[in-house]
């Protein structure tokens, strides 16, 4: 499929609160010509993270905010369509960081090669891409389960905690899940084969997840933040690992929303008398792994003992209310959107 313009969503103004579809604006631009050494790529598919919200804050954070009026960044799946470039030809299918638009160009920095006959190229940015690889360095590196422990994990249902979830199952585990909603727990527990799923919009969320840990919680793999965390932490043993992956619950938070008692000391007092190990992480510190883990990811895959599910939406113009969605528990495995059609 060839298109006209390269279309492009840009940031149009900075959230203050949940993102609003008047936070992106839509345009078409000429569709780039590759200089000698660049390659034009159109996007197939886009992926949607949760990481996009803080890239649209000026808040300060570990990577630099997308600029006003400048294309939403984001990872992509993309087919060469013109090379002038000596190590790509047309028609490769890449992994590249193209953002919110149909077209690119690219001189070939950080890009990588996909092999549609390996595996469906969509998968390069979920299962077995970035948040696989999240689940699987936070599990692995930090969460680092025994068999028979007890494994819990928020957003069980998306693109990292449901690797999380399986993972620690390979690795002898007992697994809970926590997911919104019942269709989403009823996948978790029937398809991922989770030994347990609670429901965090349950009225009694908190007694429902103390029921499903009868032994208490050795690793949390923690998603969410906000109430979720309130009832993980009651449940966590002595020398529980706590792998800090998202806080998804109060991305969306403006300052001076979250209200209520210090907490603190309550949190440090139950760090050193219950020797916890809580670890923050950004899943790049850990990009010397990624050869191991597309090994181990793409074998559970190939024997069934990995699953996943996607949520495409159909069109860039899209993307906007599929990533508000997003951030309200609307999508219901990895979100990406298809952007072209791999086919033409
Ligand atoms: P995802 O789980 O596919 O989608 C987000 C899910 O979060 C929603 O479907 C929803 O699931 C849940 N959610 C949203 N708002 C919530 C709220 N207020 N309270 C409770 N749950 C809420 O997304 P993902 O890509 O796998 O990301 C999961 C987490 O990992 C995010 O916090 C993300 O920022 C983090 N992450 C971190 C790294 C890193 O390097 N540290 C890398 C990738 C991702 P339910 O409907 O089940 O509640």
């Amino acid at each position: 499929m060839t298109m006209a313009a390269n279309t492009r969503i840009l940031l149009a103004a900075r959230p203050d609160g949940p993102p609003r579809p008047s936070d992106f604006r839509i345009e078409d631009a000429p569709i780039p010509e590759p200089a000698e050494g660049q390659i034009l790529l159109r996007v197939l598919y886009l992926s949607l993270d949760p990481y996009m919200r803080g890239r649209m804050s000026a808040a300060e954070s570990y990577a630099a905010p997308v600029e006003i009026g400048a294309v939403m960044e984001g990872g992509t799946v993309a087919r060469v369509e013109q090379s002038r470039h000596p190590g790509y030809a047309e028609g490769d299918i890449v992994l590249s960081h193209s953002g919110w638009q149909t077209y690119a160009l690219s001189d070939g920095t950080g890009l990588r090669k996909l092999d549609p006959a390996a595996a469906p190229v969509s998968t390069a940015l979920g299962v077995l891409g970035m948040p696989g690889f999240t689940a699987w360095a936070g599990l692995s590196i930090i969460g680092q389960p025994k068999p028979g422990e007890t494994v819990a994990v928020a957003a069980a249902s998306g693109a990292v905690g449901s690797v999380v979830g399986q993972i620690a199952r390979i690795r002898g585990a007992r697994t809970v899940g926590i997911a919104g909603g019942p269709e989403k727990c009823a996948w978790v527990r029937n398809e991922l084969g989770f030994d347990a799923v609670v429901d965090h919009r349950a009225s009694d969320f908190a007694g429902q997840l103390a029921t499903a840990c009868p032994d208490g919680i050795d690793v949390y793999f923690e998603n969410v933040g906000g109430k979720v965390w309130d009832a993980v932490f009651p449940l966590l043993n002595n020398h529980a690992r706590v792998p800090v992956c998202g806080l998804i619950a109060s991305y969306n938070a403006r300052p001076g929303d979250i209200e209520g008692p210090d907490r603190l000391p309550g949190l440090f007092r139950a760090i050193l008398t219950r020797s916890l190990h809580i670890r923050g992480f950004i899943q790049t510190e850990f990009a010397d792994r990624r050869a191991e883990f597309y090994r181990e990811a793409a074998d559970w895959i190939a024997s069934g003992r990995l699953r996943y599910r996607e949520d495409i939406v159909d069109g860039l113009a899209n993307a906007p209310q599929a990533f508000i969605g997003l951030l309200e528990g609307r999508n219901f495995g990895k979100l990406l959107i298809r952007v072209s059609d791999e086919n033409n």
